[in-house]
């Protein structure tokens, strides 16, 4: 069932203490990629999570870079567009911009402004939730063009770090630390 799975799944995250900095425990969702089998249950697991969401979502936006992994499963089940939101300069074309704050420092999240429609109703996913900075930032970004959140995924949440209070809707996660 979905819990073994998941379960399975977290098995296969690998856990890098001090990297990329001392202090933080990296948690590596490439190495469940390494096993055709666990993909197809990653697979699986996103979508059950993802159409439990109703009204169903009508875009699935994915966080540079690892959300870029997880969102295509979704969208493609859903039959439904997936759109990138990537770090500063990579998107050609017009775009719209945010900066957020970093533990040191601030960063740029941008998306093509002709990526989602007026009153669409969009997903946001990424691997994993930390202070909650990106998906906030990825939430902006996506009302600046109109669209209206119904819910932020993620696969993994480091819970004691209350990032989801820094994410302005309902965030979805699978796995729990
Ligand atoms: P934050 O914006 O602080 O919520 O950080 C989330 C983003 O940084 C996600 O795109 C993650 O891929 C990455 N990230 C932050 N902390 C970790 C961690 N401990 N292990 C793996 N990725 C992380």
């Amino acid at each position: 069932d979905l819990e073994k799975k998941i379960r399975k799944i977290r098995d296969h995250v690998n856990e890098y203490p001090d990297f990329p900095k001392p202090g933080v425990l990296f948690r590596d969702v490439f190495s469940v990629f390494q096993n055709a089998e666990l993909v197809a249950m990653l697979r699986e697991v996103l979508i059950a999570f993802a159409t439990q969401i109703q009204p169903p979502v009508e875009c699935v936006v994915g966080i540079d870079a690892r959300g870029f992994l997880l969102a295509p499963f979704i969208a493609l089940e859903l039959e439904v567009p997936f759109v990138p939101v990537r770090k500063k300069g990579k998107l050609p074309g017009k775009v719209a911009s945010v900066s957020y704050a970093l533990e040191y420092g601030e960063a740029n999240m941008e998306i093509q402004e002709s990526s989602i429609k007026e009153g669409q109703r969009v997903l946001i996913v990424d691997d994993l939730l930390a202070t909650g900075g990106s998906l906030g930032a990825a939430c902006t970004l996506v009302k600046k063009l109109g669209g209206v959140v119904e819910a932020c995924l993620v696969l993994m949440e480091l819970s004691e770090l209350k990032g989801r209070l820094n994410v302005p809707t309902n965030v979805i996660s699978i796995i729990k630390y």
